[in-house]
């Protein structure tokens, strides 16, 4: 490969990190030098494949508070010409490192030029019979057309709206502008989805912790977001301090924090739970030493016991520790046997420990011994994956 295309490699593929649109993990494949640049992440049908991901360049006009590729910080500056950068994907693509393809960019020397860049660069992997998944990050105030265009050649569009609301926004991201830009981007990408134009899915992300934003804020936003768009997925990436940008000295977010709003997320988007029912603390948080479901259980213990072997699919998805894989397996096995064990739902992938104070089996308790609702903040830090 060539000195300067490995040069930009570096460089851009590195940075991709900050959008973590995705698994911001690379991929450990310990034999190949370019695994920092790609990453597993969920793609096609919620099948995972592997991603290269990448800037088509770091210049950018914006000045984001919190952005390594900010304008006017000292950072080597490159950028892929499309030419460059499809080559390099088809190359990892036919060497089969890579699955799929995941496409960034800063601003410079305006959006649309950035964008047009990024467009012409999927057009090529396209036009080079690459059939596989595309996720493109469309850029903040481009024409609808450009959207239109990425739209037939991507299986994702996101928008990242980085702040919940203008006010939010501005301490970020001053340039941005949050209903017209960001709002307006999202809302073109919504109406080709709802005319059929687009046929593939939509997420956004949003920066947590780097404002003053609380958790009611942001999750208030994702559930009009959910009401209102397409969207499949909202990311929240919490803050990590950048030498060299002004908020270099700020305090990251803790992890803890991100893990408490996906749990949140998780109610909101596939177990039925309402934005207005999510228990907040007094400064407008979710609690960060346990988990919402189980906050939310906890005051609404009026709602509990519930008995097994007759409850509805949503009363079981409310109980902490029945998600909804084993809610489907309880609401299919009882047909045919009644469930009286706690054993029994353990079998079915309930996690025991957390949903016994909450149920019966045909009629019997089984209160937890010890302390009955809080849970150790080593252990609650292990459940983002697992069901809820
Ligand atoms: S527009 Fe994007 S790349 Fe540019 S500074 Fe803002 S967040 Fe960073």
């Amino acid at each position: 490969m060539r000195e300067d295309i490995e040069d930009k490699l570096r460089i851009l593929g590195s940075l991709s990190v900050f959008d973590t649109t995705g698994i911001p993990r690379p991929l450990n494949l310990g034999y190949n030098r370019y695994k920092n640049f790609i990453y597993p992440a969920v793609g096609f049908k919620g099948k995972i494949c592997n991603l290269f991901k990448v800037l088509q360049t770091n210049r950018c006009q914006y000045n984001c508070y919190y952005c390594v590729n900010r304008c006017g910080r000292d950072t080597h500056r490159l950028s892929f010409k499309p030419h460059e950068l499809a080559q390099l994907f088809l190359h990892f693509y036919k060497k089969r490192w890579v699955e799929g393809l995941f496409l960034s960019s800063g601003i410079f020397p305006n959006p649309n030029t950035a964008q047009e860049s990024m467009f012409q660069t999927i057009k090529l992997v396209r036009e080079a019979g690459f059939k596989g998944y595309i996720h493109t990050v469309i850029l903040p105030g481009v024409d609808d057309r450009l959207i239109a265009e990425l739209g037939k050649l991507s299986d994702r569009l996101s928008l990242n709206l980085e702040a919940p609301n203008e006010q939010y926004l501005s301490l970020l991201s001053p340039e941005k502008s949050f209903h017209d830009e960001l709002m307006g981007g999202l809302k073109k990408i919504n109406y080709l989805y709802r005319k059929n134009l687009f046929k593939g899915s939509i997420s956004t992300q949003l920066v947590v912790g780097g404002g003053a934003e609380t958790d009611r804020d942001v999750l208030s936003l994702s559930q009009f977001l959910y009401d209102k768009f397409s969207i499949s997925r909202i990311y929240y990436s919490g803050f990590i301090p950048v030498r060299d940008t002004p908020f270099e000295n700020k305090l990251p977010c803790l992890p803890l924090r991100e893990v408490r709003l996906y749990q949140a997320d998780f109610l909101l988007r596939s177990y039925g739970f309402k934005y207005e029912e999510l228990i907040f603390d007094k400064e407008g948080n979710l609690f960060i030493d346990e988990d919402p479901k189980l906050v939310w259980a906890k005051h609404h213990l009026e709602l509990f016991p519930i008995e097994v072997n007759s409850a509805s699919m949503e009363e079981l998805l409310r109980v902490p520790g029945i998600g909804k894989i084993s809610a489907k397996r309880i609401v299919s096995c009882r047909k045919d046997n009644r469930l009286i064990r706690l054993e029994d739902l353990k079998k079915l992938g309930v996690v025991v420990n957390r949903a016994r104070n909450f149920i019966t089996l045909a009629g019997k308790m089984f209160p937890y011994k010890c302390k009955i609702y809080s849970s150790p903040r080593k252990e609650t830090q292990l459940l983002l994956w697992e069901e809820i």
